[in-house]
C-alpha cells in the first residue's frame, strides 16, 4: 500500500500536493506496521495505513515550514503529539503536504511551495482549479488517491472548506480535542488539527487516533476519547436538525439552496426532526474573526526573528539587529501573512484595541451563546452548506481584493469561534460536475454523534 501510494505520488506531481516527500521514513515504517501485522499481538488502529501530514505539524528530523520561506531548512527536533499519536497508532507517513503559509488563506495560494491543485475539472474547462485551503494539499492529495488520509488543521474552516472542494470529509474536533503542541501557531484560541478522509468512517477511526489528553498543550482537554467509530450506527430516528435562518445568504446561488435542501430531505428521511433555529449574531463572525485570528497571528508570527528557527536575511555592512528582524520578515513572510501581522498589530495597538479586538471578543462571547441557547432548545446538530461555492479557479481571486477570498470562511468560521466541533462531508456535485459539501454542527465533546449524523449524509 505504502509502495503504491508514493509511485502515485510520483506521477501526480503536477497536484504539487506534497511539499516534502519521505519515502525512506515511510517504507521503514510499512515495514514495521506488516511484523505487525504478522505477528500475533493486537494491531493497532492505523497500523500501515499511509498518511500525509500537513506542513504545519512538527515532524522529528523532517522540514517543517508551514509552507513558508521563513522556516526554510526547518527540521525540528520534535514530533507535533498528534503525528506522534499517529505514528503509535501505526499509520505511515509518506511526507508533509502543501498549504497556504502559516495556514493563512483560503487557495493554497499563499504557500511558499506554489499552490496545491485540486484534481477535479469543471465540465470540460481545464482551468486549474483550487483544492481550498489552507490544508489543500492535504485535500488534493486524498482526493487524488495519494494517500488513504492526511492531517489537516482548522482555525476558521481550513478543514472544511478545502474537503468540500474536493469531495472528501474533513472535521474539526471540539477546541481542546487534539493537542496543539508541536503545531506551529496561527491563532492559538481557534486552531485545531482534525482529519480528512474519504469516508466519515475513516474520519472517525483517524480522529480516534489523533485526539486525546497532553499536559504539555494546557488547552487539552482531560477526557476520554470515546470510540467514535463504535457511533456510527447509522441511526438518526428523533435526532433534531437546527437549520439557521443567518445562513440563508443574500445572493447565495441556488445550487447551494438546492443542495442544502436536499440535505435536510435525506435527515428527514433517515427520521430526524427538521427544525428552523436562529443564531442571531451570526453576520458579525466573520468581521470577529477577521480581528481575533490576525491579533492572535501577529502575537504567534513574532518568534521569527532570523534569530530562532528558519531563514536569515543577508545583511549590508553597517547593519544592526533592527536591519536584521527587518530584512528577514520582509524576504521571509508573503504578502499575507504581512498583512495578517499588520492588522493584527493595528487592533491591538494602544489606541484601537478596545474599539475593535475587546469589541471582537465580545462578538465571539454572543456567538457562543446562540450555539448554547439553541442546544439547550434540544437541538442535537446544525446543518448549513460548507462553502458559499464549489472549487474556484486558481488566480480568479486575487490578492487585490482579500476581502473576496475572506467571504469563503463564512459558514465555518462560527464554529471556531464557539469551540465546537464541525465536520463537512460530501453531498452532491454541482452542475459543472464539481463537489459540494454540507456542513454539520454539533455539540461540544459529541464528535461521535456528529459523526453519526454526517454518516446518515453520505
Ligand atoms: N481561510 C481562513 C483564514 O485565512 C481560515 C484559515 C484556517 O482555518 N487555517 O484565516
Amino acid at each position: 500500500l505504502t509502495e503504491a501510494c508514493l509511485a502515485a505520488i510520483e506521477t501526480a506531481g503536477a497536484l504539487n500536493a506534497f511539499a516534502h516527500k519521505t519515502p525512506e521514513i515511510a517504507l521503514e515504517r510499512a515495514a514495521a506496521a506488516d511484523a505487525r501485522l504478522k505477528g500475533s499481538g493486537e494491531t493497532p488502529a492505523m497500523c500501515g495505513l499511509p498518511i500525509g501530514i500537513k506542513d504545519l505539524f512538527c515532524t522529528r528530523g523532517v522540514p517543517s515550514q508551514a509552507a513558508s520561506r521563513i522556516l526554510e531548512g526547518f527540521r525540528p527536533e520534535y514530533e507535533s503529539t498528534v503525528s506522534q499519536n499517529l505514528a503509535d497508532a501505526g499509520a505511515v507517513m509518506l511526507g508533509k503536504l502543501n498549504m497556504d503559509e502559516f495556514a493563512m488563506g483560503s487557495s493554497n495560494e499563499t504557500s511558499a511551495y506554489g499552490n496545491a491543485v485540486n484534481p477535479w475539472r469543471r465540465g470540460n474547462d481545464d482551468t486549474p482549479l483550487t483544492p481550498g485551503g489552507s490544508s489543500g494539499g492535504s485535500a488534493s492529495a486524498v482526493a487524488a488517491d495519494l494517500c488513504l488520509a492526511a492531517t489537516g488543521t482548522d482555525t476558521g474552516g481550513s478543514i472544511r472548506q478545502p474537503a468540500a472542494f474536493t469531495g472528501t470529509v474533513g472535521i474539526k474536533p471540539t477546541y481542546g480535542r487534539c493537542s496543539r503542541w508541536g503545531i506551529v501557531a496561527f491563532a492559538s484560541s481557534l486552531d485545531q488539527a482534525g482529519p480528512m478522509t474519504k469516508s466519515v468512517r475513516d474520519a472517525a477511526i483517524m480522529l480516534g487516533a489523533m485526539a486525546g489528553h497532553d499536559p504539555r498543550d494546557s488547552t487539552s482537554a482531560d477526557l476520554p476519547v470515546p470510540d467514535f467509530e463504535a457511533a456510527l450506527t447509522g441511526d438518526i430516528r428523533g435526532r433534531k436538525i437546527g437549520i439557521p435562518r443567518e445562513y440563508r445568504m443574500d445572493g447565495m446561488p441556488d445550487e447551494i439552496e438546492a443542495l442544502w435542501a436536499r440535505g435536510r430531505e435525506m435527515m428527514q428521511d433517515a427520521g430526524a426532526e427538521i427544525v428552523d433555529i436562529s443564531l442571531p449574531h451570526t453576520k458579525y463572525a466573520l468581521p470577529a474573526y477577521y480581528v481575533i485570528a490576525p491579533a492572535e497571528a501577529s502575537s504567534n508570527l513574532a518568534r521569527y526573528d532570523g534569530v530562532r528557527y528558519g531563514h536569515r536575511a543577508r545583511l549590508a555592512q553597517g547593519d544592526g539587529i533592527t536591519e536584521m528582524y527587518e530584512k528577514t520578515r520582509a524576504e521571509g513572510f508573503g504578502h499575507e501573512v504581512q498583512r495578517r501581522v499588520m492588522i493584527g498589530t493595528y487592533v491591538l495597538s494602544a489606541g484601537f484595541y478596545d474599539a475593535y479586538y475587546n469589541r471582537a471578543r465580545r462578538v465571539r462571547t454572543l456567538i457562543k451563546r446562540d450555539f448554547e441557547e439553541v442546544f439547550a432548545q434540544g437541538v442535537d446538530a446544525i446543518l448549513t452548506p460548507a462553502t458559499p461555492s464549489a472549487a474556484f479557479g486558481l488566480g480568479e481571486m486575487t490578492d487585490a481584493d482579500p476581502v473576496a477570498m475572506y467571504l469563503n470562511d463564512v459558514f465555518t468560521v462560527t464554529v471556531n469561534l464557539a469551540g465546537l466541533p464541525g465536520v463537512a462531508v460530501p453531498a452532491g456535485l454541482d452542475r459543472q460536475g464539481l463537489p459540494l459539501g454540507l456542513q454539520l454542527i454539533g455539540k461540544p465533546w459529541e464528535e461521535g454523534d456528529l459523526l453519526n449524523a454526517a454518516f446518515a449524509l453520505e
